[in-house]
């Protein structure tokens, strides 16, 4: 099992699964890019029991991280700060001190790792720092610069990469059998190299990068129904995906502030500049102010299906008045 594209990723998780694993490993790339598959493959390798060609994918210990049930693979739930903070770091203090069940070694991923706070992440750190010999940390986040320095220095990082087109055609042709070839050509070549963007479009999900720039161009079209319906799609998303939503919805408008779109993210980059030609910096910052304020809420409580309604009302008033 390897990744599509990605040479050095690769290169990285056969050392560790055929060399001498180290520790901790933080694996970045934007959202898409492959990091959940890349921890699932490194912890498999580990915990696999094949002589050889590890992880096999059919040995009963890669079966079972694959689906989720190894009791050595734990991976953390995604989760806002507040719960990674209260109970996920008490746990994880405990639990790795308990040594693996059948495997030699234990292996923790940890999905959201870049939204710990500070206080979180030392005491992750402390755990890094002077590890049990048979644990692995696997980080995950989307950026770089959202952990410390000094996480980040205790860590082997893997950057995952953008994929050329055809390596992204031959994954999407496996996954989707049944698309033309047309189909999966398009797919290819608008993902920017990041095959869980075409795999969201071809099963028809709206991902949370389409909700964030559908909302933006309501903003740059200025209908309050437009904004209420392009809000709505915000209703039904799990914590996690709002607060991605909402995330990148203050990125297109930040973009569109400092007139610096994201060019890896063809989709907003469009409705950057859409917003900065339609309103001015400091109307702009009002916006944005807006959404930030949004997206600190998700967070926090959610207050349920009211939030896209607020969303729309607040998104309107700073857009035009
Ligand atoms: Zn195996």
């Amino acid at each position: 099992m390897t990744l599509a594209g990605n040479s050095e990723a690769n290169s990285a998780i056969e050392a560790a699964i055929n060399g001498r694993a180290l520790h901790s490993y933080l694996i970045t790339g934007p959202r898409g890019s492959g990091k959940h598959l890349a921890a699932e493959i490194l912890a498999a390798g580990l915990v696999c029991r094949s002589q050889s060609g590890r992880p096999c994918g059919v040995c009963p210990a890669c079966i079972k991280v694959s689906h989720g049930t190894h009791p050595d693979v734990v991976a953390l739930a995604k989760e806002g700060k507040e719960n990674f903070l209260v109970s996920q770091s008490r746990f994880l203090k405990n639990d790795a001190y308990v040594r693996p069940n059948e495997a030699e070694r234990k292996v923790y991923i940890l999905p959201d790792a870049g939204s710990m706070e500070a206080s979180a992440q030392n005491a992750l750190l402390k755990l890094l720092e002077e590890p049990p010999e048979y644990a692995v940390f696997i980080l995950l986040c989307e950026k770089d610069g959202l952990l410390l320095e000094t996480v980040v220095s205790r860590c082997l990082h893997i950057r995952m990469l953008p994929v050329t087109v055809a390596q992204a055609k031959e994954v999407l042709r496996q996954r989707f059998p049944e698309l033309s070839e047309g189909e999966i050509s398009s797919a290819a070549e608008s993902c920017g190299g990041i095959i869980g963007r075409a795999i969201s479009a071809l099963s028809g999900e709206d991902s949370e990068e389409q909700i964030a720039s559908g909302i933006a161009a309501a903003l740059a079209g200025s209908g309050e129904l437009e904004l209420y319906i392009a809000c709505s799609k915000l209703e039904g998303l799990s914590r996690s995906s709002l607060r991605t939503a909402l995330g990148i919805l203050c990125d297109i408008i930040a973009d569109a502030i400092v007139r610096s779109p994201d060019p890896s993210r063809p989709a907003s980059t469009q409705q950057s500049s859409a917003l900065a030609a339609k309103f001015s910096q400091s109307r702009l910052t009002s916006i944005y102010n807006i959404a930030r304020v949004l997206y600190d809420r998700s967070e926090l409580s959610l207050p349920g299906g009211s939030l896209p309604a607020a969303a729309a009302a607040r998104l309107y008033s700073a857009a035009t008045t």
